[in-house]
C-alpha cells in the first residue's frame, strides 16, 4: 500500500500522508467518457482515487480519437466505458474501477449517483449537465460543471448548501442550435486536456476537504491565451439550490 507510487504527491503539503489515505477512500464517479471525462479519467486513477466509475453509452468512433485519452484504434467499436475502464486498471490496479454502458437519464441518475462522493462532468451537452445539477443538489453531492468546445472551456465546482449552483450561473440551457460545441464548432485537442487539468484539481481539493471558497468560474481559451476566475454567487430565487425545484429530473 505504501508503494513508491505516490512518493511525490504524499511529500507535497497541500496532499501529504494524510490527504493520500482520504484520496485512497474516495469514490468518485465520471459522467461521461468524451474527451474531458477520459483526460478526467486518467488523472483521477493516477492520483490515487480508491473507488472510479466511469459512464458512458457511446462506442468509440475514429473522430474520437484526436482529442480522447485512454483509447486507440484497437478500441474501435467498443463501449467506450469498457474501453476506459479497462485502461484505468493498467495504470492503476490499486484503485477499484467499475464501468456502466448506459445514457444517464432522469430515470436512473438517481441510482448510479449514489453513495459517491463526487461526481465529475464529463458530459458532451447540456441538458445531461441540468440533470445531474438537480440531482446532485437534491442528494447534497458535490459536482464539478465544465464545457469545452473549438479553443476555450470553462469549469466551475458545485457544493450543495455551501455555494451557486449551474442553474445560479446560468438559469437555463441554451438550445443546442446557439451553444458551440465540438460537434458544431471543431475543438483544438488541448483544451479538453487542459480544463480537465484544472477540474481535476478543483476534484482533489473537494476530496481533500478544501474546497475553493468562494466558487470561482474559470474560463480559459487556449488559444488567445486568456485566462479567467470570476467569483459566481448564490442566485436569490434560483429554482434548483434555492427554492428546491428539480425541473430536470422531474
Ligand atoms: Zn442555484
Amino acid at each position: 500500500m505504501t508503494s513508491d507510487r505516490y512518493l511525490r504527491q504524499r511529500i507535497l503539503p497541500e496532499i501529504g500522508e494524510e490527504g493520500q489515505q482520504r484520496l485512497a477512500q474516495a469514490r468518485v464517479l465520471i459522467a461521461g467518457c468524451g474527451a474531458l471525462g477520459t483526460n478526467l479519467a486518467d488523472l483521477i486513477a493516477r492520483a490515487g482515487v480508491g473507488q472510479i466509475t466511469v459512464v458512458d453509452h457511446d462506442r468509440v468512433e475514429l473522430s474520437n480519437l484526436q482529442r480522447q485519452a485512454l483509447m486507440g484504434e484497437a478500441d474501435l467499436g467498443r463501449p467506450k466505458a469498457q474501453a476506459v475502464a479497462k485502461a484505468l486498471t493498467a495504470i492503476n490496479s490499486e484503485s477499484e474501477v467499475s464501468y456502466e454502458v448506459t445514457k444517464i437519464e432522469a430515470h436512473n441518475v438517481e441510482q448510479l449517483i449514489e453513495g459517491y462522493h463526487l461526481v465529475l462532468d464529463g458530459f458532451d451537452n447540456l441538458k445531461a449537465r441540468y440533470l445531474l445539477n438537480d440531482t446532485c443538489v437534491k442528494h447534497d453531492i458535490p459536482w464539478i460543471f465544465a464545457t469545452v468546445a473549438a479553443t476555450y472551456g470553462m469549469t466551475m465546482p458545485i457544493l450543495p448548501n455551501k455555494g451557486p449552483c449551474l442553474r445560479c450561473l446560468f438559469p437555463s440551457p441554451v438550445p443546442d442550435e446557439i451553444v458551440l460545441t465540438a460537434r458544431n464548432a471543431g475543438i483544438i485537442n488541448t483544451i479538453p486536456r487542459a480544463i480537465a487539468t484544472i477540474e481535476t484539481t478543483q476534484a482533489l481539493k473537494i476530496l481533500l476537504g478544501s474546497p475553493e471558497c468562494p466558487v470561482k468560474l474559470i474560463t480559459y481559451d487556449i488559444w488567445r491565451n486568456t485566462f479567467s476566475a470570476q467569483e459566481i454567487h448564490k442566485a436569490k430565487h434560483c429554482p434548483c439550490c434555492s427554492e428546491g425545484r428539480y425541473e430536470f429530473l422531474d
